[in-house]
């Protein structure tokens, strides 16, 4: 069984990592972020409602975001294991899901700021099925276009400059405790998130175990 935590700043890697491996391992991925826009594309009330906190880089509140994970959560292929990118993102959000669930590890992942913005400003996705890419890095084969579906890539709301700089301490002021509180409970595995996909993810592949 693997229940799986992925922490670590915006920019990271950790989405990225997080379908890589949680395909190898066959459990699901959830990324609360995900869930959140495609709430916010669909324009359920919930999206609406968390649309203007992410737009400016804030945290939506615990009350939604626990609605909308506790929803995927509940569903029958997480019952064999998970794997949680983006959540938990405060101490609040850790202890919630420590009243319901037993984790197995919770990765981190280590990048320097700079590189962090470098990457967030270079990131572009695809608004038809969310592949990620990065200009330089990780470029599509025809510019401007998905590899899968042809759609034109954009970027993040926020991942523009002015929300990067509040999600980045938004970050360390609220997330970066909970590795800490991880430690304590002899479930941190840091991971250095600089280099190759691949060198990473091998990384990821040993701290998880
Ligand atoms: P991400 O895709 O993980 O970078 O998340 C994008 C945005 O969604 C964040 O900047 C927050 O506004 C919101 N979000 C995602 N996960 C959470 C969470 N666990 N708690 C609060 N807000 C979240």
């Amino acid at each position: 069984m693997h229940r799986i935590v992925f922490l670590g700043p915006p920019g990271a890697g950790k989405g990225t990592q997080a379908a890589r491996l949680a395909r190898e391992l066959g459990i699901p991925h959830l990324s609360t972020g995900d869930l959140l826009r495609a709430a916010v594309a669909a324009r359920t009330p919930l999206g609406l409602e968390a649309d203007r906190f992410m737009r400016a880089g804030e945290l939506v509140p615990d009350e939604l975001v626990l609605r909308i994970l506790g929803d995927r959560l509940g569903q029958p292929d997480a019952r064999a294991g998970f794997l949680l990118d983006g959540f938990p993102r405060n101490l609040s959000q850790a202890e919630t899901l420590d009243r319901t669930t037993k984790l197995d590890v919770a990765v981190s992942f280590d990048l320097p700021d700079r590189e962090l913005v470098r990457r967030l400003s270079d990131r572009r996705v695809c608004p038809t099925c969310q592949t990620v890419y990065n200009l330089s890095s990780n470029p599509p084969k025809v510019a401007g276009r998905c590899d899968r579906d042809g759609t034109e890539l954009v970027q993040r709301p926020d991942d523009r400059p002015e929300a990067v700089a509040n999600r980045l301490k938004v970050y360390a002021a609220q997330t970066a405790p909970l590795l800490d509180y991880y430690r304590r409970h002899g479930l941190l595995r840091p991971v250095d998130a600089d280099g190759t996909l691949d060198a990473v993810a091998a990384r990821v592949r040993s701290a998880v175990g």
